[in-house]
């Protein structure tokens, strides 16, 4: 064991004493706890309470790592255990120049020598070294950041280097690798790597865990001892351990099979029991019984006939006002697909019993486009709106209609759910864009007894829902309003075809038709975007398309100015709509036949599916224009899924795929876990694990034989 190690171990002031014993390792005299941390042990006598030990009395850090691990969550040692490494790292040392591998990761051996530092052109410093292999090959070395291990290097010491290795002008370079003196533990054949995040790397992880390690041994195992063994899985301990310090390849996938298998049970089984509590505790107390001549009555006053899916899909919502118990029902289809309108008659039907219903969207602009079709479709003086922008007097008069009972229909924004809103009688809740709401403000729409329609056009694929979902019921439309010409879709690079493409977006104004251009969101700081998008606006009004009507949109403008530039865009006072992304959700522009993305490739799949949803809502033929930036080459083969597919669930897929489920639904917010190990798309372990968690649920309902899993199920909250 290295010194280092041994100085490592002898500081964790929770492991002298019994890790002491374990490594055989001798506390010197001045590294004795102190009467105050002897105090502190007394109380901290079991295994799992040093788990609970907060994490910067378990290691010895600075306190730049400690504020990065509280911004990760990582507090307790059991945090830190838990937090999982990403991939393997298969390395081979390597001590001759001719096992050298070009532009990857090498681990190379050898001996370093003139050390020198200069300043650079920017002023830093700038550190320089050769590394001498074995066969006197030689490898220059180059740190654009003071690496701290430099500081206690001789001339000519043996050091291993971490890095990749380039060949540039002339020279075998190698830039900032990491250094490791002596017989380093991190060279092995096989590293953990881990999330980065500065200045938290995966070296850092993996000096600061392998002490802890044995610790893990004490974590309870989740999987049922039966799961385990059909399944040959490890127990959570054993998996923990060999994702941090593997012992083959094969143990690591096993590790990470394990743990991942445990968080698909664990979800299934909070899915179950949340069903079970519902059945239990609830009684659909707006029973509509299902009046086919009225549908088709209502069928009768549309411009439109419904297409296949939307019958389908409305058929399963008025069965469901039939039912047992209240309705949860979300429905997923494309953008475009008509959604809307299988919501208002759902709700039409609804109000025969004198129920009211209400609408959520999670914009202003969206809330007043549904509330204008609202009042075409169940009469203006049935219906109202409530969103946070319009004043307090007009918010108390429809509060007050609500709770009389004189409004069947309100339009709002989470103006609807606060606690000054209250229904005489709400019957039925519909979410729009249920994926832009968080978990808790969905919860708040359900505290009534009203059925629940939720509506997304984030085409989750099947195997997701079922998890995710697995409380709500599932109608799909997966069919567009006939005569819709899908969007043609180009990926546009290099001046010639943008200057062609300008030509042609020119024709397409001059046709009387209208542009969408998105910008990005380039920072976590408005100003900084709203910077970006006026630099683009500006470059368009001025030179690109000088003689036309170019107008700006941007996060940082009050609301009511967004919503009268939207309406004004609607209304064709301009030709062109500069915006970040703030468009992004369904606001319906007919005219528009052209949307061009900047820098397409900093969006995901499905993202971008969504925003070319905003054309191609009418009969004309539509155009969607991806720009990707110059250095940005090798984004192109991911962007050209979109050229080939207007399928919004084959994009989600890849999305995931390519990106992972957190890009593909941003934020936490969303609802969606974020597994560790499981992978969502693996169809056959979902299904399996969805198998044992009936089989466990319906034998022990309270979980009483497997107190780990009711443990975690209790203490999590539930996903969807
Ligand atoms: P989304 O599913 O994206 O919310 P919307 O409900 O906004 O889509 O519908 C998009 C457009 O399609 C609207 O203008 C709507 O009136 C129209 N629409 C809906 N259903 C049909 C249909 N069956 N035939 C023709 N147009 C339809
Ligand atoms: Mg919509």
């Amino acid at each position: 064991m290295t010194e280092e190690l041994i100085a490592i171990l002898t500081s964790i002031s929770i492991l002298d004493g019994l890790e002491s014993k374990r490594y055989n390792i001798k506390v010197a005299e001045d590294q004795r706890p102190k009467a105050e941390t002897i105090a502190k042990r007394e109380t901290l006598s079991t295994m799992s309470a040093m788990l609970n030990t907060p994490i910067e009395t378990a290691i010895n850090t600075t306190k730049a790592h400690v504020k990065k691990l509280r911004e990760m969550r990582i507090e307790t040692v059991r945090d830190f255990l838990w937090y999982v490494p990403r991939r393997l790292e298969n390395q081979n040392l390597v001590t001759r120049s001719e096992e050298i591998m070009l532009n990857i990761k090498n681990v190379v051996a050898g001996r370093l020598c003139d050390i020198s530092s200069q300043p650079s052109r920017s002023g830093k410093k700038l550190y320089k070294a050769v590394l001498k292999l074995s066969d006197g090959g030689l490898i220059d070395v180059i740190w654009f950041r003071s690496p701290y291990a430099l500081k206690n290097i001789s001339d000519e010491q043996s050091v291993q280097l971490v890095g990749k290795i380039e060949h540039k002008y002339g020279k075998i370079q190698m830039p900032n690798p990491e250094i490791h003196i002596g017989d380093s533990v991190h060279t092995g054949d096989l590293r953990a790597m881990y999330p980065e995040s500065p200045p938290i790397t995966s070296k850092w992880v993996r000096q600061k865990i392998t002490p802890l390690l044995p610790l893990c041994d004490n974590i309870p195992s989740l999987l049922p001892e039966l799961v385990r063994t059909t399944e040959s899985l490890y127990s959570t301990g054993v998996a923990l351990r060999q994702l941090h310090s593997p012992k083959s390849a094969e143990a690591w996938e096993t590790a990470r099979k394990s743990i991942g298998f445990g968080e698909l049970l664990e979800l299934q089984i909070k899915v179950m029991l949340a069903r079970h509590k519902r059945k239990k505790n609830n009684e659909n107390k707006h029973y509509v019984p299902l009046n086919p001549a009225y549908i088709k009555e209502i069928l009768g006053t549309l411009p439109f006939t419904l297409t296949g899916a939307q019958k389908v899909s409305l058929y399963e919502i008025l069965k469901d006002f039939e039912g047992e118990l209240p309705m949860r029902r979300l429905v997923q289809g494309d953008v475009g697909s008509g959604k809307t309108i299988v919501g208002f008659i759902a709700a039409k039907a609804l109000m025969q019993s004198g129920a009211q219903a209400c609408l959520m969207a999670p914009t202003e602009i969206l809330a007043k486009q549904h509330y204008e079709n609202a009042k075409k479709f169940f009469g203006e003086k049935n219906v109202a709106l409530l969103i946070g922008s319009l004043k307090e007097k007009e918010k108390k008069e429809v509060r007050k209609k609500l709770k009389e009972g004189t409004i069947a229909f309100v339009v709002g924004t989470h103006a609807l759910i606060t606690e000054s809103t209250i229904f005489n009688n709400l019957g039925l809740a519909i979410i729009d864009e249920q994926h832009r709401f968080g978990v808790k403000q969905r919860a708040a729409l359900e505290q009534n007894d009203a059925h629940m329609l939720a509506m997304t056009a984030t085409p989750i694929p099947r195997s997701l829902a079922l998890t995710v979902y697995g409380e709500q019921d599932i109608s799909v439309i997966n069919e567009l309003p006939p005569g819709r010409k899908p969007a043609i879709t180009r990926i546009i690079t290099g001046n010639d075809t943008i200057r062609k493409c300008n030509i042609f977006m020119d024709d397409q104004i001059e046709k009387g038709h209208q542009i969408f251009w998105i910008c990005p969101l380039i920072d976590e700081s408005e100003k900084i975007e709203a910077q970006f998008v006026h630099g683009i606006w500006q470059e368009l009004a001025e030179n690109i398309f000088p003689n036309r009507r170019v107008q700006l949109l941007h996060g940082r403008m009050k609301a009511e100015e967004k919503d009268k530039i939207m309406q004004d865009f609607a209304d064709k006072k301009f030709d062109i709509l500069v915006s970040t992304s703030v468009i992004e959700v369904g606001v319906d522009i007919p005219n528009a036949t052209v949307m061009v993305i900047e820098n397409a490739e900093r969006f995901g799949l499905s993202q971008l599916h969504q925003f070319r949803g905003r054309i191609g809502r009418s009969d004309l033929q539509s155009y969607c224009f991806l720009k990707v930036g110059k250095e940005e080459q090798k984004e192109k083969a991911r962007l050209q899924a979109l050229e080939r597919s207007t399928d919004g669930f084959y994009l989600s897929e890849m999305d995931m795929k390519l990106r992972g489920v957190g890009q593909l639904y941003g934020t936490k917010q969303s609802g969606l876990p974020d597994f560790l190990c499981a992978d969502i798309l693996d169809t056959v372990t979902i299904k399996k694990a969805r198998d044992y968690a009936a089989e466990i649920v319906s034998s022990d309902p309270t979980l009483e034989r497997y107190p780990e899993l009711k443990r975690a199920v209790e203490s999590g909250a539930v996903y969807f």
